[in-house]
């Protein structure tokens, strides 16, 4: 069975101030829960301020990318092991931001999901349809398009240690999140798909919903099988909306 996940997206957001004050709620009223992994991805900057802060604490942390070069000339970049010395045990590949403003491609995305799972980082691969495209009843072939693209390009003995994160871009930061039956059907054929690589495996690739994901709609996405958990955006800048999105994940 997936492992449950929450990982907080803070995307460009934060300080020192605002941080501590975030993280030291987190740290202070998330306990450990066996199957449940909350986890909070700051800025680069910020990782060495959340290391400190959540050391003993059961929130983990995570990156918003990673560099797929492990070191040399790549100004600007942040390997997977640099980010192993902060504690970091995520990293998010391939948010639609980074596709669509940097110009990233399926192949770098693979590139960075490699070089996150040799340095033992579980990488979010993210996947989502345009609006467009969506509109136009594309999305499954999108999200097969994309996903193909990225697991061919990896080991298939490693899949069980990737998670995967359906974010429709239309319902990211807009207020207008998908709806869980919906997502849960759009879940189930990733997991088809994620079946035809390693049967025995797709079972325990956690499998998220991004989207204007909030505390009050947290709990009918967990509701839903193949909705192992959230990747969430501009409500885990809140401690208690985060908390509360993650009490939707719990056992009932
Ligand atoms: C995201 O940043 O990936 C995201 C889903 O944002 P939001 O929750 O704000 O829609």
């Amino acid at each position: 069975m997936a492992r449950k996940l929450v990982i907080g997206n803070w995307k460009l957001n934060g300080s020192f101030a605002f941080n501590q004050a975030l993280l030291n709620d987190l740290a202070r009223r998330w306990p450990v829960h066996p199957n449940l992994d909350m986890v909070v991805c700051p800025p680069f900057p910020f990782l060495a301020q959340a290391f400190t802060q959540l050391a003993g604490s059961a929130v983990l942390l995570g990156s918003q990318d990673v560099s797929d070069h492990s070191s040399g000339a790549y100004t600007g970049e942040v390997s997977a092991g640099m980010l192993t010395e902060f504690g970091v045990r995520y990293a998010i590949v391939g948010h639609s931001e980074r596709r669509a403003r940097f110009h990233e491609s399926d192949g770098l995305i693979a590139g960075k999901a490699a070089a996150a799972l040799a340095a033992g980082i579980v990488p979010i691969v993210c996947i989502g349809e345009t609006l467009v495209e969506h509109d136009a009843g594309h999305t499954l072939a999108v999200l097969q398009r994309q996903l193909s693209a990225v697991m061919e390009r990896l080991p298939s003995t490693l899949l069980s240690r990737v998670a995967l994160a359906y974010e429709p871009l239309w319902a990211i930061g807009s207020g207008k999140s998908a709806e869980p039956a919906t997502v849960q059907k759009v879940h189930s054929f990733l997991r088809g798909v994620l079946a035809q690589v390693d049967l025995a495996s797709a079972a325990d690739v956690p499998i998220l919903y991004g989207g204007s994901v909030k505390a009050s709609n947290a709990a009918e996405y967990a509701a839903q099988r193949d909705v192992d958990g959230v990747l969430v955006g501009g409500a885990s800048l809140k401690a208690q909306e985060f908390l509360d999105i993650g009490a939707g994940f719990l056992p009932r």
